[in-house]
């Protein structure tokens, strides 16, 4: 049950919105049109005369994207511009915001691509980049920073980031911040609303959710910087194709039903895991031995997709991931299909038996049967 009404914008009202925005051409599409948005693969568009209109040339507009962008935005109520990975998208932000001698604060234990970006492509112009663990953030001061961008819950610890408290003290010290929603979605987590001046997004992941395209966005209710992060895209040319864009709206429009599944189920599954002697630790934000489980239930829509389940050894790691049928064993995360990794293996500060479980749309009796199965295995 909420404890805290944080949240102004209720997942129903937000679920509800986006079914009316998916329907809201359906009396007035001319007989014989298709419901459906166009895939326009081009690179031109007829343009005789004085250059004008909304599509001039491929790099600058698409209709597809457009459609995408509308979509991406009613989510939100904001306005959205894609990308082709989520990593561009992270990028843009970091071009738009950022400027010789600002500083940007980032998350040691978030996402390492979006330090990767910022240390390789920024620091050497003069761009000041500090990281703090996600724990250290409530007590971090955020003086001095042009931009703080945070990931919450943080990916793979699941530590969480009160962003309502961030923003106001980022605000306060005039700066920006800007919350990678990847893991909760716009559906999972309105970090907008909770004060964020933007949001950033690897599609890749649950937006798409079908694990067959790389894709990220911005939304952003902030007219100004939504406008830089468009002209940076059109200028440096990191576009997204017309049939990626296509297959990203698709995956869109049943964004609800698969995170209900995955919450549903990586609830379920968490619960049923602690309870298991075959497991060393189970870290998940809807389990009540999380240290910050009222603060997810008052700031997020369910508990996201990912699961941490620590195993005594990483040989015990590694035969569980043969050994699970349920288990797809690959890096990345939010797919239809459950999927999971020793985060070990790329540095992360984990124990070596620690895997990062992305719990899929199974069906919830069959896929937590089969999670103790495959424990009940290891352990013998
Ligand atoms: N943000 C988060 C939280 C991620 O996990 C990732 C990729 O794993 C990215 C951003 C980068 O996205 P992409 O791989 O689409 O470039």
């Amino acid at each position: 049950m909420r404890t805290d009404p944080v949240i102004q914008n209720d997942p129903a009202t937000t679920a509800a919105g986006f079914a009316d925005f998916l329907h809201r051409e359906s009396k007035t599409v001319p007989t014989g049109a298709a419901f459906s948005p166009a895939i326009v693969p081009t690179s031109i568009y007829a343009l005789p005369g004085r250059a004008e209109g909304s599509y001039q040339y491929a790099r600058w507009s698409n209709p597809g994207w457009s459609a995408l962008e509308e979509a991406l935005g009613a989510l939100e109520n904001a306005q959205s511009a894609i990308f082709p990975s989520g990593s561009a998208a992270i990028a843009a932000i970091f071009a738009t915001c950022l400027r010789t001698g600002d500083r940007v604060l980032l998350q040691s234990d978030g996402y390492m691509g979006t330090r990767t970006t910022a240390n390789r492509l920024f620091a050497p112009n003069g761009i000041g980049v500090e990281v703090c663990s996600t724990t250290q953030i409530a007590s971090r001061t955020f003086e001095g920073l042009r931009l703080v961008l945070l990931e919450t819950p943080s990916n793979p610890g699941l530590d969480l980031v009160d962003i309502r408290d961030c923003a106001q003290r980022v605000h306060a010290a005039g700066g920006l911040l800007v919350i990678d929603n990847t893991l909760m979605t716009p559906l999972g987590q309105p970090a907008l609303d909770l004060g964020a001046d933007a949001t950033v997004y690897s599609d890749t992941k649950l937006l798409n959710g079908h694990s067959d395209a790389v894709f990220g966005h911005v939304s952003s209710r902030d007219a100004d910087l939504l406008a830089g992060v468009l002209e940076w895209r059109r200028v440096c040319g990191a576009i997204p194709g017309p049939f990626e864009s296509w297959m990203v709206q698709r995956g869109l429009e049943t964004l609800e039903v698969r995170l209900a599944r995955m919450h549903t189920n990586a609830l379920a599954l968490a619960q049923a895991l602690e309870r298991h002697v075959g497991a060393h630790a189970v870290g998940y934000p809807g389990l009540s031995s999380h240290a910050q489980h009222a603060l997810a239930g008052a700031q997020m829509n369910g508990y996201g997709c990912l699961v941490g389940l620590t195993l005594p050894s990483e040989l015990a790691a590694e035969r569980f991931l043969q050994e699970c049928r349920y288990l797809r064993p690959c890096t990345s995360f939010g797919g239809l299909h459950s999927s999971a990794e020793r985060r070990a293996r790329w540095g992360d500060a984990v124990a070596e038996g620690f895997l990062r479980l992305s719990v899929g749309c199974e069906p919830t009796q069959a896929l937590c049967s089969e999670y103790l199965r495959a424990l009940d295995a290891v352990g013998r």
